[in-house]
């Protein structure tokens, strides 16, 4: 089947059709974290909404060079060019190198990240060990004459880049409104304009990440990287740029002017993707508010709003069930909900490997009901079809299930089912929770085999009439989250819900 994705370009404020320069070759980019500190929920939707889209990107069928890089240097305390390197200075906190600090949070990156089922990028770059790259970048944006070096440092020349370009393009703000709100505080007087901002920063003799270059020993400014790491490794121009809104401005609109002002002369990716917000209590969650939760404090409970821990999955759920351009709150209630919902899609997992079509039964197919069945699994490709609208897609992967549950309980004589409609709606079914969604089943081993050896002594007692056997097994199991189904067709087990 042929799938015509979607996606909502924030450059052009429009859904488009997406179509690659090269297909069937994709080249995606997206920001990485700055490794400073523990992963948060805020970190988690980034990565599983660009997870989602890497993972159905491959599965339509593209060759997909996927870029995350990790900012180990440059990314200053607030967000703009001045106060320290949030890195050197969780170093000097800790007694640490910041190269320690840098290994150590990114490791604790990919940790949280495997355990939300977050594919590893195919090239995951880090800011420090593309200097010479971010070096030869400012040469051309010098050369072109859209910055300007004062004292080692060298700035990016905004109002001399706005009078050919449009500075705003991306984020829609008006430079004239920027100029008059943007306050130069102390210590940015060496810029010629408050809007300017910093392609390199001499280093101060205490500053410890330092590099050589012709202005001064120094580092790259922030925006800088993502710029010179995703040219080296997709091109000029690519096709997708992805980040969470909040870097929508000023990083990637710095990041679209700095590749404009090289020698790319380009919005450097075509479609610009960001995905929402999550809020608490409809404020933003972020490090600089303090209200955000660790990933590991989700997983163990152990934080004040926190009623219970939540495993990885129902926090990838959580995410998945809402569109990523919709901001997403927090809640206790919410989280609960999200638990139900995947154990549900677990469940159908379980049914469908039970499901078996059979052998050599007369076939006596219903055309009609053979239709509705496939309308209906084309229905779950409509959703991530319409800019990556996983929320739709599982409403209607919750109705296909419907109806696989229906085949299960024989409510719907599955030989009135042909082959090829038995088999389309087991790989949508299968393919797109596993594979595109990125869920997986989150219970140790193969518990089947096991809870088949306890549904035998189940049904011996139940023969036997020895019913205070029978509630002690169903008292024990639904200890471990299994519920007995009693049906017309047989005994069986699901998680419950
Ligand atoms: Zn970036």
């Amino acid at each position: 089947m042929q799938q015509k994705l979607n996606l909502y370009n924030t450059l052009t404020r429009k859904k488009e059709e997406f179509e690659p320069l090269h297909a069937p070759f994709v080249g995606m980019y997206l920001c990485g974290p700055t490794v400073y500190g523990e992963p948060h929920l805020g970190h988690a939707r980034s990565a599983i909404t660009f997870d989602v889209l890497y993972r159905y990107l491959k599965y339509i069928g593209y060759k997909v060079r996927f870029v995350r890089n990790i900012t180990d240097v440059g990314h200053l305390e607030n967000d703009a060019d001045e106060g320290e390197d949030k890195i050197a200075k969780k170093a000097k906190l800790e007694h640490l190198e910041p190269m320690e600090v840098v290994q150590h949070y990114t490791n604790v990156y990919h940790q949280d990240m495997d355990k939300l089922n977050v594919l590893r990028p195919d090239i995951e770059p880090r800011a420090s060990g593309h200097i010479i790259e971010q070096i030869e970048m400012i040469q051309e944006i010098l050369d072109n004459g859209m910055a300007y070096e004062v004292n080692g440092s060298v700035y990016f020349d905004v109002p001399a880049y706005h009078k050919n370009h449009k500075y705003g393009k991306l984020s829609g703000r008006v430079i004239e409104d920027l100029m008059t709100n943007t306050r130069d505080t102390e210590g940015q007087s060496e810029k010629h304009s408050p809007l300017d901002f910093a392609l390199w920063k001499k280093a101060s003799p205490q500053h410890i990440m330092r590099w050589p270059s012709p202005w001064s020993d120094g580092f790259p400014g922030w925006h800088l990287e993502c710029s010179a790491m995703s040219r080296k490794y997709l091109g000029t121009t690519f096709d997708i740029h992805g980040g969470g809104l909040d870097l929508m401005f000023p990083h990637h609109e710095c990041e679209i002017a700095q590749s404009q002002a090289s020698n790319n002369h380009t919005d450097a990716a075509k479609y610009w993707v960001h995905n929402n917000m999550i809020t608490i209590n409809g404020q933003k969650m972020g490090k600089s508010l303090g209200n955000f939760i660790n990933l590991s404090e989700l997983f163990s409970g152990n934080h004040e709003m926190l009623e219970e821990k939540y495993s990885p999955m129902t926090i990838r759920f959580f995410i998945l069930q809402a569109h990523y351009r919709s901001t997403l709150d927090f809640s206790n209630e919410a989280l609960q909900a999200a638990r139900k919902g995947y154990t549900k899609m677990m469940n159908g997992l379980n049914v469908l490997k039970k499901l078996r079509y059979p052998e050599n039964a007369e076939i006596t197919p219903d055309a009609k009901l053979n239709e509705e069945l496939l309308k209906l699994t084309e229905d779950c490709f409509r959703g991530l079809n319409d800019d990556m609208n996983t929320a739709r897609t599982i409403a209607s992967l919750f109705n296909l299930l419907k109806k696989i549950n229906s085949l299960y309980l024989g409510q719907i004589n599955i030989t009135h089912l042909t082959r090829g409609t038995f088999d389309t709606i087991r790989e949508t079914y299968q393919e797109l929770v596993l594979d595109v969604l990125g869920l997986k089943e989150e219970q140790a081993g193969d518990m089947d085999e096991m809870l088949q050896l306890v549904l035998g002594f189940y049904k011996e007692a139940k023969e036997n009439k020895a019913y205070d056997k029978v509630d002690a097994i169903r008292a024990e199991l639904k200890k471990q989250g299994i519920v007995i189904k009693d049906m017309k067709t047989g005994i069986d087990w699901a998680y419950e819900e």
